[in-house]
């Protein structure tokens, strides 16, 4: 067996994953803001961090998952301005900052639920860490990290020399860019909001007490407090979309490791590159599929999505268009129908004869997850004509719990997803009985009377399909 080996971001390396504490790994992924649904990319981010900790499950881990849910602070702009997303999302709906909340926590959660994705250990709100978040806060003021501006409290960036390291910033080139000077005060254009103040007259829905005046959190304050709290002032695995790397991330270490005096505050960075969802690249006639709705509206299973994601490593980027999901959804179905098939063996599989195949999905996780190259060897035993059914079965039950597909429900869902489309054909007394007679007349093998009938229904717009259930009909066109 190969040993575990994972990319790391910050040092830019694959490196051998042994966990901080043997046997145990504390993972923290950034989670959702909830001021609208997830979009498909958000929900690649989930599930490759859902296939990690299935993964290490597998390896007989104990994992503690963290998955935290913004609900205050995320400001519309990455610079510290702009409005909170939440509140802008409160006001344009006419409901309070907690309703937008609750609501759309609700919407990621059965999201994830739709796609297999295990429900983290600890599933934090911003909200209801404010605490937390101060006691770090006065912490990086004790350490002299932290300067006060017109508009809040901001993390001195000159103060911690390992600022750029996390995802090899160029400083010197974004202080002619971008960044600077937007917030008044700032000493360097990479400083930061721990804490904003309340703007004077204006009545925020969401703010507190701190020693510092009535204000909210900065962003990025919530993710090193409530790593810290469920899972250590050092854990094994941060994972996030490549994009929180310079700004959130860089931020929570340069706070993490001033406050708790850790280096490396995480072990493994693992970021997941994204899912490019450009328009030019999808059917514009079919419109423009964002969320895992949008998919299920057009009759696409969201475990097909599962599948989908799992046809790329995830450190590539990965086109979303219409034709993949449709090819997606066309191997996904195959797939369950071959497993549904297999589940009516009752022979004894061979442990021995399976072995190899075990060994090569493994090691192809092992090998910086590299999930294209597991579902080759799923695919290999599912296709299989030497390998006998009952180890194709147990094979293929075996990688379940990695992969998250349902296999283990295959022949159920085969037979709802059968019972389903039964239900979406027509019914028409007439069409039914010449459809019965041309298949009496084909048993009997009167090609004449069966082809006449046919021509007779093409003639009326009819044409005959073929189901799992037999032959049945449907208008041209329709
Ligand atoms: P958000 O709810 O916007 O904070 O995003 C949640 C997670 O999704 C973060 O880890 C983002 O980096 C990630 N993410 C956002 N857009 C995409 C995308 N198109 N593809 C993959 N991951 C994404
Ligand atoms: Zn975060």
């Amino acid at each position: 067996m190969s040993p575990i080996e994972f990319y790391d971001t910050r040092t830019r390396s694959r490196r051998v994953f042994e966990p901080l504490e043997p046997g145990r790994v504390g993972m923290y992924s950034c989670g959702p803001t909830v001021y609208a649904p997830p979009h498909i990319g958000n929900l690649r981010s989930r599930l490759f961090s859902d296939l990690l900790k299935r993964f290490l499950l597998a390896e007989g881990l104990a994992v503690t998952h963290v998955i935290n849910i913004t609900d205050v602070g995320h400001l519309v702009s990455d610079a510290d301005e702009g409005e909170d997303k939440i509140e802008a999302a409160a006001r344009r709906e006419g409901k309070t900052a907690e309703e937008i909340a609750e609501h759309f926590t609700q919407v990621w959660r059965d999201d994830g639920a739709a796609v297999h994705c295990l429900p983290p250990e600890h599933n934090p709100k911003a909200t209801e860490h404010i605490p937390e978040q101060i006691e770090l806060a006065q912490r990086l003021e004790a350490g002299g990290y932290l300067y006060r501006i017109a508009d809040g409290l901001y993390f001195d960036t000159s103060r911690f020399p390992r600022y750029a390291e996390l995802a090899h910033l160029d400083l010197e080139g974004q202080a002619e860019g971008a960044r600077i000077g937007v917030v008044e005060g700032k000493r360097n254009p990479a400083d930061f909001a721990v804490w904003k103040f309340a703007e004077p007259g204006v009545r925020r829905l969401q703010e507190w007490d701190s020693p510092w005046g009535r204000g909210f959190p900065g962003w990025h304050l919530e993710c090193s407090a409530m790593s810290v709290r469920y899972l250590g002032e050092r854990f094994d695995i941060h994972t996030g979309g490549i994009d929180l790397a310079p700004v959130h991330h860089t931020n929570e270490v340069a706070q993490s490791e001033c406050g708790y005096g850790v280096h490396p505050w995480v072990n493994f960075w693992m970021h997941n590159e994204f899912l490019d969802m450009g328009s030019e690249k999808m059917s514009k006639s079919k419109g423009n599929v964002k969320t895992l709705s949008d998919l299920v509206a057009r009759g696409i299973d969201p475990l097909a999505f599962r599948f989908f994601f799992l046809q790329a490593h995830y450190r590539q980027q990965q086109s979303f268009t219409d034709e993949a999901i449709q090819s997606a959804a066309t191997g996904f179905r195959r797939l369950q129908g071959i497993v549904a098939e297999l589940a009516g063996c009752d022979d004894a599989g061979d442990p021995d004869r399976q072995a190899p195949f075990r060994e090569r999905f493994r090691d192809a996780l092992a090998d910086d997850l590299n999930a294209p190259r597991a579902m080759a060897v799923v695919w290999d035993v599912a296709r299989s004509d030497t390998l006998p059914a009952a180890d194709r079965r147990d094979l293929l039950l075996g990688f379940e719990p990695v992969l998250g597909l349902g296999l283990d429900e295959a022949k159920a869902r085969v037979a709802a997803a059968t019972a389903r489309a039964e239900e979406a054909w027509e019914q028409d007394p007439r069409i039914d009985g010449l459809l019965a007679e041309r298949q009496a007349a084909r048993a009997a093998k009167d090609w004449a009377t069966a082809d006449r009938i046919r021509d007779e229904l093409a003639a009326d717009g009819i044409e005959i399909v073929d189901s799992p259930s037999g032959p049945r009909w449907r208008r041209k066109g329709a």
